[in-house]
C-alpha cells in the first residue's frame, strides 16, 4: 500500500534525516540515571542496536549534563537529550548531542521575568552553533500556562496548538527551520486531533508522534498503534517513539514495536478502521494477537483480498478483524466488515449485522454484499 507523506521539512538529526523522502524514523529513550555512564551507555547501545534512528536521554541538572560527553564518547548512536526546566543546560550538552528536545510549558520555570521569545533565541543559537536540530515537545500535562487560561477546561488541544504554532512561527522567523514539532498526551484521541490539526496549519512541519504513559505491554502498544494508524495513514508523523512500561533490559521493544506498527500500516494490518485517502478499494485487517480464537483468520483475510480484487477500482473499505472482543467495535466505520468468532465469520454492512457465516460460507456472501453495495 502507498501510504502518502505530507510534504514536511527535511530535518538532520546526526546522521538521520526525517521528513518528506526519508523513512518514518523510530525513536526510543533512556531509562537509567544520566550520571550512571556505564548502564546508559549500554542502554543506547542495545537500543542503538535494535534499531533506534534516534535515542533520547534526559538531562535535569548540570551533573546529567557533565555525563553526557563520556556517554558520547561511547557510542555511534544519534542522541537527543531531553532538557527539562533549566533550558540553560543547552549549552551544556549541544557539543554531544544531535538534538535538543525543549518544552515550552517549562520555559516558565527560570528567569521568569525575561520573555519566553529570548529563550527560545537562546536555544536556536545554541542549537545552531553546535550542529542540532530541535523538537519543539509539547505535552498536555505541563502546557504554558498563559495558553490555558484563554480556553474552556475542557479543552486540553487548543492550548497545545496555540504553543506550538506560536513557537513553530518564532523559529521560523529567526531562520532556525531545522526542527520538529511533537503534541503529546496519554489519550489516544487527543493525539489523533491534535496532530492532525497541527498539520492542517503546518504541513511542512515534521511531526514526532508518541501516546504519553501508553503503559505496559500489550495495551500500551495497542494504545499506541490507535493513534499511529490514524495518523500515519493520512500522511501525518515523520518520525515516532513507543512508550513503554518497562523494565530497561526491555527497552528495545519500544523500537520492535514501533518499526512493527509501521510495517504493519504500510500493509493495511491494522486494528482501527484506516482511511488510507486514496479513491480506490482498501482491505484492512488486523495484525491479529493472542485473542484470535480461530487460526482460519488469517487465511481468511488473504481471501478476502484475493476474492474482492475485481473492484480495485472502488472507493470502498473492507474490514477483517480477528476476535469478538475487538472486532464488532472496530468494523463498524467500514463499508463491509468481518469479523471472526470461534466457529462462525460475522458479517456487517457499516454498524449493521447481516448474519453470522461458517467460515467455508463467508467468501460467496461477502461477494454478493460487495456487488449490492457497487450496484447501488
Ligand atoms: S481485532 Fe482482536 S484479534 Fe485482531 S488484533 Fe484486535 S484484539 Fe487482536
Amino acid at each position: 500500500m502507498q501510504v502518502r507523506r505530507n510534504p514536511t521539512r527535511e530535518v538532520r538529526i546526526g546522521s538521520v534525516n526525517i521528513g518528506i523522502g526519508h523513512r518514518i524514523a523510530v525513536q526510543s529513550m533512556t531509562a537509567t540515571h544520566t550520571q550512571d555512564v556505564p548502564a546508559t551507555v549500554d542502554l543506547v547501545n542495545d537500543l542503538d542496536q535494535a534499531g533506534a534512528d534516534v535515542v533520547r536521554i534526559a538531562v535535569d541538572n548540570s551533573k546529567d549534563a557533565a555525563a553526557l560527553g563520556a556517554i558520547r564518547d561511547q557510542t555511534s548512536a544519534n542522541l537527543s537529550v531531553d532538557l527539562q526546566e533549566n533550558y540553560r543546560l543547552a549549552e551544556q550538552v549541544a557539543a554531544h548531542v544531535d538534538k535538543i528536545r525543549y518544552n515550552p510549558g517549562h520555559l516558565y520555570h527560570h528567569e521568569r521575568n525575561k520573555p519566553w521569545q529570548e529563550k527560545v533565541r537562546y536555544l536556536a543559537d545554541v542549537a545552531a552553533t553546535h550542529d542540532c536540530a530541535m523538537r519543539v515537545g509539547v505535552n498536555c500535562g505541563s502546557v504554558d500556562p498563559t495558553k490555558l487560561e484563554r480556553y474552556a477546561a475542557d479543552d486540553s488541544v487548543g492550548p497545545m496548538l496555540e504553543s506550538a504554532w506560536e513557537h513553530c512561527d518564532l523559529l521560523d522567523s529567526l531562520g532556525f527551520v531545522r526542527y520538529c514539532v511533537s503534541l503529546k498526551d496519554s489519550n489516544p484521541a487527543k493525539v489523533i486531533n491534535a496532530n492532525r490539526r497541527f498539520a492542517e496549519k503546518r504541513p511542512d512541519v515534521p511531526l514526532h508522534l508518541g501516546v504519553t504513559e501508553a503503559g505496559l505491554p500489550p495495551d500500551g502498544v495497542i494504545k499506541t498503534r490507535m493513534a499511529f494508524e490514524q495518523l500515519i495513514s493520512q500522511g501525518i508523523g515523520d518520525t515516532i517513539r513507543v512508550s513503554l512500561t518497562v523494565p530497561n533490559a526491555r527497552k528495545p521493544e519500544e523500537i520492535l514495536a514501533g518499526r512493527q506498527i509501521l510495517s504493519d500500516i504500510a500493509e493495511g494490518r491494522v486494528r482501527t478502521v484506516v482511511d488510507y485517502g486514496s479513491d480506490t478499494l482498501n482491505i484492512i485487517s488486523c495484525p491479529s494477537c493472542s485473542r484470535v480464537e480461530n487460526e482460519a483468520f488469517i487465511e481468511l483475510a488473504e481471501q478476502v483480498k484475493q476474492v474482492t480484487a475485481y473492484a480495485q477500482q472502488h472507493a470502498i473499505t473492507i474490514a477483517v478483524m480477528g476476535c469478538r472482543v475487538n472486532g464488532p467495535g472496530e468494523t463498524d466505520d467500514a463499508d463491509l466488515g468481518l469479523w471472526c468468532g470461534p466457529n462462525y465469520v460475522n458479517l456487517k454492512r457499516g454498524s449493521e449485522s447481516l448474519g453470522a457465516y461458517p467460515y467455508n460460507e463467508i467468501l460467496p456472501r461477502l461477494k454478493q454484499e460487495l456487488d449490492n453495495l457497487l450496484a447501488e
